[in-house]
């Protein structure tokens, strides 16, 4: 992936921001359990970085994948998970495909005020009984004149608490799990529609994650995005985006959490010398290093195939697998350099042990991401 004067650009302006705006609060947001979505969506807005790769039409700048795995990667500089990945959800998950099969007026109604930062965004797939197997979502929409009727409940939805509008996966007809379902643009405030709870975690604190209940929720059907019974395709192509982005995201945090423990250890002093002088340690930190790069080398191969159109489902699959697996590795060993110090709240390697869990489980989780390898593999065995 080539990087242009225009990538350094807006890694340079999202840094700034970062530094101005994200991380003198990260502390404070992660005590609270929450964030000023709407006030900081409207200041990212103002800045273009909502809708880097989203129509101009409606508002965005117009340019390719790569400018979002940029983005993607100058958000690990933040302190902390939640926030990136609130950011995340709005611009690579929620919005993808609204961008790209939504009627113009459904585009000018939501999209364009989700890249403005006006309005805030979440996506609602997964559910109580159904999250790795996406096909058994029971969620339903059934059509009542114009309109569609919504009753089920969603789980684990970030952003919701505070949202504006989800992108709904629902059941529209009866029929095949990959056929009957539609995409369905829902606004929050809706009557019918409870936050019945914001969850407690154990990482991604500042992040609000909720459980939402449906109960004869009317919408009209030209909320729908795009063709009925399309909604797992568009769902699937969705998830494409999403794990890019999971993957790049990952990337500068786990530099950060290396370059972190280097410093930390060459101060800390044992047995007469710094800790980074053992071999053990600097050894260790040098083949974290290695890893790191290759899953950059990893997700910028995969934009590069998603850029010449290519169907990037196993590079994808392979680069959030990856990013999975360094988002436990890397926190892990470097936590234990810090000694006691790792094992305190505060510690920014400590909360990327935390916050870092979910890589291997959101998005779809490590064994979900192995299964479409060895299918793409030819080694998955024909289901029973
Ligand atoms: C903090 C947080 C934020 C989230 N945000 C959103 C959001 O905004 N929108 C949304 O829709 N969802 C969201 N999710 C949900 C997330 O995508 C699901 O948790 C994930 O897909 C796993 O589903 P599940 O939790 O139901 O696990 P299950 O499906 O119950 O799976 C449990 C475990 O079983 C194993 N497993 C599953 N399938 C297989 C298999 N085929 N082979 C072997 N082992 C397997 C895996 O280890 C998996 O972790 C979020 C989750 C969390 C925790």
């Amino acid at each position: 992936m080539q990087l242009t004067h225009e990538h350094e650009e807006i890694r340079r302006t999202l840094t700034r921001f970062i530094d101005n705006e994200i991380n003198p609060h990260v502390d404070e947001w992660e005590a609270a359990e929450m964030f000023p979505a709407h006030e900081l969506f409207r200041k990212l807005g103002a800045l273009g970085l909502l809708g880097l790769t989203k129509p101009e039409a409606y508002g965005g700048a117009g340019l390719d994948y790569s400018y979002s795995v940029v983005m993607a990667e100058t958000l690990g500089h933040a302190r902390c998970g939640a926030i990136p990945m609130a950011i995340g959800v709005q611009t690579d998950m929620a919005t993808p495909a609204l961008a790209r099969f939504g009627s113009d007026a459904l585009r000018r109604e939501f999209l364009a005020p989700a890249i403005t930062g006006e309005m805030v965004a979440c996506v609602g797939v997964s559910e109580p009984g159904a999250g790795s197997d996406v096909s058994s979502v029971k969620t339903a929409a059934r059509k009542a004149g114009d309109d569609y009727i919504i009753d089920g409940s969603k789980m684990w939805i970030t952003n919701s608490v505070q949202a504006d509008w989800m992108c709904l996966l629902a059941n529209t007809s009866e029929g095949a799990a990959h056929k009957n379902k539609s995409l369905i643009v829902v606004p929050m405030k809706t009557p019918g529609i409870t936050v019945a709870k914001k969850i407690r975690k154990i990482g991604m604190m500042a992040s609000d994650t909720g459980l939402i209940h449906f109960d004869d929720v009317r919408v009209p059907q030209r909320f729908r995005i795009g063709e009925e019974g399309l909604g797992f395709t568009y769902q699937m192509m969705q998830f494409q985006e999403e794990r890019l982005w999971a993957a790049a995201n990952s990337i500068q945090a786990l530099a950060n959490c290396i370059t972190q423990t280097a410093d930390y250890a060459r101060e800390r002093k044992a047995f007469g010398q710094a800790i980074l002088d053992n071999q053990v340690v600097h050894f260790r930190l040098a083949e974290l290093k290695t890893e790191v790069e290759a899953l950059r080398a990893l997700t910028y191969m995969a934009t590069e195939h998603y850029l010449a159109g290519r169907d990037v489902t196993e590079w994808a699959s392979m680069a959030k697998l990856k990013a999975g697996r360094l988002m436990r590795e890397v926190p892990d060993a470097c936590l234990q350099f810090w000694g006691g110090m790792g094992f305190t709240w505060d510690n920014p390697v400590s909360r990327l042990y935390r916050d870092g869990r979910l890589a291997s489980i959101g998005g779809g989780a490590d064994e979900v991401m192995l299964g479409i390898i060895a299918k793409h593999m030819g080694t998955l065995p024909a289901r029973r």
